[in-house]
């Protein structure tokens, strides 16, 4: 592969069903996509391995990763940091991967700035009412938590136009089939530009 990687940032709403369809697409296309690790000061929740959905650190950690410039681009959300870690999503670029970070949107603007030619995508599920459910039914978070996720769905939902595409997370399989023409469809322009 020698064509330049692209940098896709993917936010949405706590609950949009994100991390399903990042599965679906790297499943689908694993030798074109890499997906980011983000380090977390959050703590894992039942299921979650160190290392694989993110790298659990203590705050302390965290601070020491922020100190020595390890990270691409850091936020803190309800109360935890989450940050990208710089080597590996430089190494997947250089090995011509479109590079994913799952990411909210403090961290976009981060990597919008220093990469002005990232891609931007948001992905929100069908209604209001079917994030809220998506949020209930993943039974991992207290009332209190569910409360500040929602409160913050709606403060994000006013920073949506500075995406590139928005994408209804509706159908999983035609979800999955459409960022991945998106991304590909970037390569064109890239070329082209
Ligand atoms: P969760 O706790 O549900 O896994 O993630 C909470 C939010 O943090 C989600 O919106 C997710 O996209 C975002 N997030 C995960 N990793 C990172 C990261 O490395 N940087 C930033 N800025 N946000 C992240």
């Amino acid at each position: 592969m020698n064509r330049k990687g692209i940098l896709t940032v993917v936010s949405g709403f706590s609950g949009a069903g994100k991390g399903t369809l990042m599965k679906g697409l790297l499943s689908r296309y694993e030798d074109l996509y890499a997906l980011s690790i983000s380090a977390t000061t959050r703590s894992p929740r039942p299921g979650e391995q160190d290392g694989r959905e993110y790298f659990f650190r203590t705050r302390e950690e965290f601070e020491q990763m922020i100190a020595q410039q390890e990270l691409i681009e850091y936020a803190c959300y309800v109360n935890n940091y989450y940050g990208t870690p710089k080597a590996y999503v430089e190494e997947q670029m250089a090995l011509g991967k479109d590079v994913i970070l799952e990411i909210e949107i403090q961290g976009a603007r981060q990597v919008k700035r220093d990469f002005p030619e990232a891609l931007l995508l948001f992905v929100t599920p069908p209604t209001s009412g079917e994030l809220r459910k998506r949020l209930e039914n993943r039974g991992t978070e207290d009332c209190d938590t569910i409360r500040c996720r929602l409160k913050r769905a709606a403060e994000e939902a006013e920073g949506i136009e500075e995406y590139d595409y928005l994408i209804v997370n509706d159908v999983l399989e035609e979800c999955v089939e459409t960022m991945h023409q998106i991304i590909q469809n970037e390569h064109y322009r890239a070329v082209r530009n």
